[in-house]
């Protein structure tokens, strides 16, 4: 797509960046069949080649208006376009060079710019597992809609204290401890079992996804330098010995984020080269689990006397972080499989978002409903015993609509472990 920048752009990062990226599409439209969007809307412009277009034309000077703005909103970040563009169209980066410069041109309603505020500061505040607490305790007089917002309380059990040699790093999570604290103990309990050691750098926090798709870049990159700052000395120790195998990630919404690192801190001298090695570092659990198959395998069996124990039905739901935003399908599905469990993804429509994208069910709340619905209809039509899903947001999201229970994955892994540890 030939593009004819307006002279503010010429020349600028963002600007060179976006017109490599638009050079690539060529309007075939072959994504707009894949968009949730577009697929609940039916409108042009709340589909990838629309926005694009409406993204082209703002960095060609076209005045963008509110339309606009709520256009790009309505974009879930889920990235299922960019699995289907046969040009290899980076929509992902597009967008987010199209919201920053929309969101310096027009302004929004007050209501809107405090929940933003909110959400913004709240979730990464250290206020927020106090209040989560105090929810979980009063959960059960608060009102349904407040109430989808709050898990129960959950027992997660004991984290490991054996020292190993070999030693991982783990990203906490900002909301993730306070929401689901049973996922992080779950992982440390996993790789105990399989000799490996989980290090939690305590300064490092939030990965910077949240700021960063709520528009503030400056403080997302600046969360992304603490984040660094905090495991370098893990990564590469002063004392010159072994450093950590990887940085592991069991919420693919923050592995996505992470592994974009090197990308978003490229024109950062002093971080550029760090933030590409964390990038190269960091993976996602099931790939992690997948190199260790026959070790866990074989646990698995110990614990269970030779037979991998009866099958529970289980429906999974692979995050679009994860399968658009990573590229990494199959691989969650494989390890459940080895390890005795009857594994179900919904048909036809694995490949589209539940709805939750972060912030978005908060701020599309029908829209973030809709799918949720058709999603949960999809699932429960497999008849499962329990909903596994690979990312805190899509976990509590499809538990808000549904009485099943949904959990990250490996939490069943963990189960299997039980025994052992
Ligand atoms: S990221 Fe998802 S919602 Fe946004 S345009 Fe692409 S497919 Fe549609
Ligand atoms: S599929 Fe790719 S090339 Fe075709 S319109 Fe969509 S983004 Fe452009």
């Amino acid at each position: 797509m030939q593009t004819h920048l307006a002279p503010e752009f010429q020349g600028t990062p963002q600007g060179q960046t976006a017109e490599t990226i638009l050079r690539k599409c060529v309007h075939c439209g072959f994504c707009t069949a894949t968009c949730p969007t577009y697929q609940v809307l039916g409108d042009e412009l709340d589909g990838p080649r629309g926005r694009i277009y409406l993204i082209k034309q703002v960095l060609e000077g076209a005045e963008p208006t509110r339309k606009t703005q709520q256009h790009l909103d309505r974009c879930l970040t889920c990235r299922n376009c960019e699995t289907t563009c046969p040009s290899g169209v980076e929509y992902g980066h597009l967008l987010d060079i199209g919201r920053s410069i929309v969101e310096d041109k027009v302004q929004r309603p007050v209501g809107e710019q405090l929940t933003r505020w909110a959400l913004k500061t709240g979730l990464t505040s250290p206020l927020f597992a106090p209040a989560m607490k105090l929810g979980q305790m009063v959960r059960r007089y608060l009102p349904d809609s407040l109430k989808a917002k709050v898990p129960q309380a959950q027992d997660s059990g004991l984290w490991p204290t054996t020292e190993h040699n070999r030693k991982v790093l783990m990203l906490a999570g900002c909301v993730q401890p306070a929401m689901l604290p049973n996922v992080n103990f779950a992982t440390a309990r996993v790789l105990d079992a399989l000799g490996v050691q989980t290090v939690v750098a305590s300064e490092a926090g939030c990965c910077g996804a949240l700021k960063f798709h709520l528009n503030d870049a400056p403080a997302a990159l600046n969360q992304m330098r603490r984040n660094i700052d905090a495991w370098w000395p893990w990564v590469e120790p002063v004392d010159g010995s072994a450093g950590v195998e990887c940085l592991v990630m069991n919420a693919s919404g923050c592995g996505v984020m992470v592994k974009d690192y090197g990308h978003l801190l490229k024109d950062d001298p002093s971080y550029a080269q760090k933030a590409q090695r964390i990038s190269r570092i960091t993976k996602d659990l099931s790939e992690v689990l997948l190199t260790h198959m026959p070790e866990l395998t074989s646990l698995v069996q110990q614990n269970q006397g030779k037979s991998l124990g009866p099958s529970q039905r289980v429906a999974y739901h692979p995050p679009c972080t994860l399968q658009h935003g990573q590229q990494m399908r199959g691989g969650v599905e494989q390890l459940l499989t080895a390890l005795g469990l009857d594994v179900h993804l919904s048909r036809g429509e694995s490949h589209l978002c539940c709805g939750s994208a972060g912030t978005y069910s908060v701020l599309q709340p029908v829209m973030a409903q809709t799918l949720r619905d058709r999603k949960l209809a999809q699932l429960s039509s497999l008849q499962p015993e329990v909903v596994v899903s690979a990312n805190i947001g899509c976990i509590t999201h499809l538990q808000s609509g549904t009485s099943l229970p949904v959990k990250h994955w490996v939490e069943l892994v963990d189960e299997r472990l039980k025994a052992h540890h």
